[in-house]
């Protein structure tokens, strides 16, 4: 039986899930692959639909893939699957278009952080609550950071105090975010980069290591650590 989500929630979760994940190495697009048995997708949507303010849930799949999509989430979640774009931009447009018009509150999560705990949504859904517009959960940077000419050579040293690591769900007042999509000009990496170029100010909130984004073989190697270890201990 499919869960239902919270009626009463105010927030949605739009989901881009339609890269290929070519950095895990060949094989099907990356919100796909297994871990633990389970595609990642489903454990991203899984740990969302557990959060008690999300009302809807939008993943943007790879186009191919619509069926297999909406069939291995349909005992998951209720969850709206529209097709994905060439970037994942234009996956998060999409979206964005397909969620339903009366949750205030956007937040946007890649699939690739498949084991973000619900409380992490929460954090951050309760921050845009509070009056942010922009909310980015984050972590500090332990490496000390460089930066490196194309041909390798050290150019300099970063002060690694300042900087800090970006995850998701970041969240938005859905106006604030809208309007960046409408207006985008150049590709950003993530929403918060979109918003700020507006002029919006951007808040943090303390992330979770849970929320790693999967990548590369060692992290689906990490993630798998994580996952059974928690199961271990609950
Ligand atoms: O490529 P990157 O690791 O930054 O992707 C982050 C998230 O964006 C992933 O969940 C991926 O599936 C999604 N994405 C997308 N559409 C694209 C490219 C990436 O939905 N065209």
């Amino acid at each position: 039986m499919a869960a239902h989500l919270n009626p009463r929630g105010d927030v949605a979760v739009l989901i881009p899930a339609a890269g290929a994940g070519v950095r895990l190495g060949p094989g099907v697009p990356k919100a796909l692959r297994l871990l633990d048995g389970v595609p990642l997708l489903v454990h991203a949507v899984r740990r969302v639909a557990a959060a008690p303010s999300v009302r809807a849930i939008v993943v943007a799949a790879p186009a191919a893939e619509l069926a297999v999509v909406r069939e291995m989430l349909a005992d998951v979640a209720p969850v709206t699957v529209v097709p994905g774009g060439a970037t994942r931009q234009e996956s998060v447009a999409a979206a964005l278009r397909a969620a339903p018009p009366d949750p205030e509150i956007i937040l946007v999560h890649d699939a690739a952080r498949a084991l973000t705990p619900p409380e992490l949504v929460e954090s951050v859904a309760a921050a845009v609550r509070d009056g942010a517009d922009a909310v980015i959960p984050v972590l500090p940077v332990v490496d000390t950071i460089k930066e490196v000419a194309a041909d390798g050579r050290v150019l300099r040293t970063v002060d690694r105090s300042a900087l800090r690591a970006v995850q998701t769900p970041q969240g938005f007042r859905r106006a604030v975010l809208a309007a960046a999509h409408a207006a985008a000009v150049d590709a950003h990496t993530d929403d918060a980069g979109l918003v700020e170029q507006q002029g919006v100010e951007v808040r943090c909130v303390p992330g979770s290591e849970y929320a790693l984004k999967i990548t590369r073989p060692f992290d689906l190697a990490l993630a798998e650590f994580l996952l059974r270890a928690a199961e271990g201990s609950g």
